[in-house]
This record gives structure tokens, sequence and C-alpha cells, in this order.
């Protein structure tokens, strides 16, 4: 994170300072803060391991004395993309109080995200376990070592190659240490970026959000109290930590923070997560849509004993209502719905709200100093309870992406709004937001984005193909799922879709975004403009569903 991060406009961030939002501590420091008042109380358990809040605090200091011996400095980065693990969150910690962030990037990326990943942020380091969910991510930490000069540390669980000394072993670096270290690690200063969260972009490379270590800190110090999170919450993550809405919304980082205790799980599966929840007595949870839908389901016939369950958050796209209205009923706990993004902005329904607002509405902005703006296509904001873009800026939402003047210039204003891409209006009387649409080329399926431009690119490279265009067509679990609209080169045999999955998985492309279905077809329809009319297309996909 060498180049300038940009950063909230000065007038904005001294009164988010004098107005006491902004703090004066690190997110290490906040996280790590009941290691003073509750030293032996279970911090994080994972896998059968288990660290108190001091042991986590003994490991971080470890674990950043550590990475300081082996060179990595204050304004370095490191990709870290592990499993819900202890030493996720240790290495996390560890480097973002270096001030070396971590650049939290899902397991399910693969050769072709990450290639473009490594050449935006250049990093140091990348923390991966050996082998994750059959595939062999050393293996493809290697392909990106060789290719990248930068990348001089591979940092690894699991690996059994004594020999190559490049490659650190992650769970002796996370080991408390028992006498002081000899190197004294640096330490972020409060404008630098605590750790990197992924965005999805809507065309080519994901795009990296630095999030500032005052900023985040503040996120993490409000939202426990909005999820009823306190020091006796037990927060099970079920999905991937390394994105935003587990990592602290308040999530993993936020329920720590607060004195509560988390479970890191590896699956979301039903029976795999009703049987944590017994065992741990878990309170909170974090759930896209479909898999509070499948929950709900799974629990009408369960022998698990879920009576400890107290709030389940949905969010990540936008439930039905019939996704929600079961969970009380089905899971005894409270429905939240959050509406976020990994660029800032984060939104909740009351524990408390009326259940109309709750099932109805996607929440309101987290804190009294987020700034939103509904706009229309002309920029002017909509009369009230009209549907437009929503535009934000506030004290925990960024100012703009790493290293991309481009996507800046799209995507924030020129006075610092950020321009979310999602249509909304405000719900009357409440306040509360409900989410439209998007006005971006993005398929949202259960929660995982895909831009269509990428999938559009790639499959245009099958030899077969003479024209391709990529829809998110209606589907009852995942909201939608991806759609693949190809014209055959003339002569040339179509392609089914299994065929057309292996090429664009052959590609390195991760397993989430390959289509779901795939239509041939003669013709796309086009605008005047030459570009594919794809709300033409959307409304043939609902004319053959109704
Ligand atoms: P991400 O940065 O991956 O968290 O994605 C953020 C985007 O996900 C938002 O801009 C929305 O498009 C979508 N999203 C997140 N939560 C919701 C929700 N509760 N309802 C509708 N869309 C959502």
């Amino acid at each position: 994170m060498r180049e300038p991060l940009a950063r909230i406009d000065p007038e904005r961030a001294r009164h988010y300072r004098e107005s006491g939002l902004w703090g004066s501590s690190r997110v290490d420091q906040t996280v790590l803060a009941a290691a003073r008042i509750r030293p032996d109380a279970v911090a994080l358990t994972a896998g059968g391991r288990s660290l108190s809040h001091g042991a986590l605090a003994a490991a971080v200091a470890s674990a950043a004395a550590r990475l300081t011996t082996l060179g990595v400095r204050r304004g370095d980065a490191m990709i870290v993309q592990l499993p819900n693990d202890l030493e996720l969150v240790v290495l996390t910690l560890a480097l973002s109080r270096i001030g070396a962030p971590p650049v939290l990037t899902p397991t399910a990326l693969r050769d072709y995200e990450l290639d473009q990943l490594v050449r935006i942020v250049r990093p140091v380091g990348i923390a991966v376990a050996a082998t994750h969910a059959r595939f062999d991510h050393l293996a493809m930490a290697r392909r990106l070592r060789a290719a990248h000069p930068s990348v001089r540390r591979l940092v690894v669980s699991d690996a059994d190659d004594a020999a190559d000394e490049s490659v650190v072993d992650l769970i002796a670096l996370c080991e408390p240490m028992d006498g002081p270290s000899a190197s004294e690690p640096e330490t972020a200063q409060l404008d630098d970026a605590a750790l990197c969260l992924l965005s999805s972009g809507t065309t080519g490379p994901p795009k990296v959000i630095p999030r500032l270590q005052q900023a985040y800190d503040y996120q993490l110090r409000i939202t426990p109290n909005l999820a009823g999170v306190d020091q006796d919450s037990v927060y099970l993550a079920v999905m991937p930590a390394t994105h935003g809405f587990v990592l602290g919304c308040p999530g993993v980082l936020g329920t720590i923070g607060a004195g509560g205790r988390v479970v890191l799980g590896h699956s979301a599966e039903p029976a795999v997560a009703f049987e944590l929840i017994e065992r741990e007595r878990v309170t909170h949870c974090a759930l896209v849509p479909a898999l509070a839908q499948r929950w709900a389901e799974a629990a009408t016939d369960t022998g698990h004993d879920l009576s400890s369950l107290r709030v389940v958050q949905v969010g990540g796209a936008r439930p039905s209502r019939p996704q929600v209205e079961r969970i009380p009923r089905a899971l005894g706990a409270v429905v939240q719905q959050c509406y976020g993004m990994s660029e800032g902005l984060l939104n909740y329904t009351s524990l408390d709200d009326s259940t109309d607002i709750i099932f109805d509405t996607q929440g309101r902005p987290a804190s009294p100093a987020d700034e939103i703006l509904v706009v229309g296509a002309d920029g002017n904001p909509v009369p009230p309870g009209g549907v437009g873009e929503l535009l934000t800026r506030g004290p925990y939402t960024v100012a703009g992406y790493y290293a991309d003047d481009a996507a800046n210039a799209k995507s924030f204003t020129g006075d610092g709004y950020y321009r979310t891409g999602d249509l909304v209006r405000v719900h009357q009387p409440s306040s509360s937001l409900v989410v439209e649409g998007r006005c971006r080329d993005v398929v949202n399926r259960g929660g995982e984005k895909i831009p269509a431009a990428e999938l559009e690119s790639l499959a245009g490279e099958h030899p077969a193909v003479a024209e391709v265009a990529v829809i998110g067509v209606p589907h009852e679990r995942y909201g939608e799922i991806v759609c693949l609209y190809i014209v055959c080169r003339d002569g040339l045999p179509a392609p089914d879709l299994r065929e057309v999955r292996g090429f664009l998985a052959e590609r390195g492309l991760a397993r989430f975004k390959l289509p779901e279905c795939l239509e041939i077809v003669e013709r796309l329809p086009y605008l005047g403009i030459g570009k594919v009319d794809k709300k033409s297309l959307r409304a043939s996909v609902d004319k053959t569903a109704g």
C-alpha cells in the first residue's frame, strides 16, 4: 500500500474526529481490548481448537514480531486467502497492526482472479492453506510467485515442503512466543489501511477496497450494539470470514471486540452448522438469503437444539419475504436484515422493528453520520419514496479504491459520495431502505457477485462463440443465477452447458461464476448503439417463465 490511499476529505475527517466518532485506537487494539478485561474467556474456536482473549492477543503479538523478522514492513501488503481457521484471524490482526494490510481474498478465487489481484497490489507474500476443498492452493501460490517477483514469501498452513525456504509455516508463525521478540514490530498509523476487502467490480479485475484504521475501527465499535452482540454472545461464522459481512458487521472482529466468542465453521450445511449451534450455544449468525431458506427448511425436522439462537442476520442479496418470514418460527430467532457493501455503508433493521419492517425492508444506516442520497438518471434527488440510485458517504465508507483512478472517477462523485449502483427507495414512514435492483451489470447469485462483462469476455474466447451475453435469470433459492446467451459461429457445432463450463473453469475462473443455464440463439437483441439489449433478454426469460 505504498501509493497514496484515497482519503476522506480533511473537513469531514476533522468533523468525525472532533465529534468523537473516530477514536485513537487501531483495529487490532479494539478487537483485542477484551484481553485485558477477560483474558481467560474463550474468544475464538475453530476445528476443535480454541484461543482465549488473552491467548489471541499473545498470538497476534508473536505473529507481528515474526512477520517483522521476515521483512514484512509497514506499507507492504499480503494476499490472505485462508479458510475459516484461527490463523486467518491471527494473521489478519497481526498484519493490520504492522500496517501491512491483509488483502482478504475468498478461497473460491482461482488463478484468473488472483493474477489480476497480484498485479494491482504487488503483495510481498501470499498466505494460503496448502489445499482447501480439494484445490491445491499452494501450487497456485507457487505459479503466482513464479510470475510476479514482488511475491517473496508464501505463508502456508499444512505445507509439507520443508525444503522450500521461502515457504513459511503459518501455524508456527502464529504460535505465542515464550519471551520477548528480537525485533520490535512497527505499528500502523491511524490513517493507514487496516485491511483490504475485494469488490467483484462490474468489469475486469476485482477492485481493492482499503479500509482505513480509524474508519473500520468505528464500524467495529458501533455494529455489535446494533446486532445485540455483547460479551455473552456467541457468533457462528459459516460463510467465509474473508467477506466483509462475516468479518465485521459485527461478525468475527466485532464480536471478539465486544468480548464475546466466535466459532468459525467450515460448512454452511444445516446438518453441520446445527450441530455447532447446539454444542457451542450459538446466539448469532449471518446468512445469505438462500442459506437462510435452507436452514429454515432443515430446522423443521432437525434433532438438534437450536434454542440458543437469538439473531439471524440476512444480507448480501435481497431476500424474498418467504425466505425471511419462516426464520423466527423455524429457528426461534429474530431476523435482522442487513444491506451493505464492502465499500462501507451498512444498513440494518432494528431487532425491535415491526415484522413488516423486518420482512420487507433492508434497514437503516448504521451511523447517524451516514449520508445517503437517492438520485435519478440526471443525478438529481428523486421525489420522496421514488426509486433511484443510492449514493452515500460517511465515517466508515471509503473515498476510493486502491490504485484505480478509472474506477474511482466512475464510482465516486466530486464531493465524495460512493455510487453504490443499487436502485433503492426510502420506505415511509420507517425511513428504512428497500433495494429494488441494480443499475450495474452484475449477477447476484445469492450474495455472490458475478460481473457480466468478465464472463462475456472469457466465454467469447470459445472458438464456436460469435456473440455472447450474460444475464441473471430469476431463481427461487438464489434470487438469480447466471444464464449465458450464445450466438454460434457459422458452421460450428453449438457447445453445450457442460462444455462451456469446462472451458471457463480451465481458464482459471472461480467455480461460483460458471453459468448454470445456456441458451443458443440465432441473434441477440441490440440497442441502436451496438449494446446488447439485456432488458429485452430478461423480459423474454420472464415471459417463458410466466
Ligand atoms: P459486497 O461488496 O460483495 O458486499 O456487495 C455489495 C452489494 O451486494 C450491494 O451493493 C448490493 O448490490 C448487494 N447487497 C448486499 N446486501 C443486500 C441486501 N440485503 N439486499 C439487496 N442487495 C444487497
